[in-house]
């Protein structure tokens, strides 16, 4: 398993995550951003924001989870 928070996945706090894969990390972050979404929480509502930007730019936001991808391989097991 490995622990990356909301903040490294382009979120607003510190709550961490938990996973084996990326996918299965980036699938927890997207669930808690919903249920802050929700719950119109500011800072994520704007980190959503730009993630939305992100996501008009095909390109970048695939730069963007492949460096993520990167970085969570590159993490040490806990
Ligand atoms: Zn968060």
């Amino acid at each position: 398993m490995k622990t990356m928070t909301c903040k490294q996945l382009g979120g607003a706090c510190d709550k961490e995550f938990r996973a084996s894969s990326f996918e299965e990390i980036a699938e927890m972050s997207k669930q808690h951003g919903m249920e802050m979404f929700q719950i119109k929480d500011e800072p994520h509502l704007k980190a959503m924001d730009k993630m939305g930007e992100l996501m008009q730019k095909p390109e970048e936001m695939k730069a963007w989870f492949e460096n993520k991808k990167k970085e969570f391989d590159d993490l040490p097991e806990d």
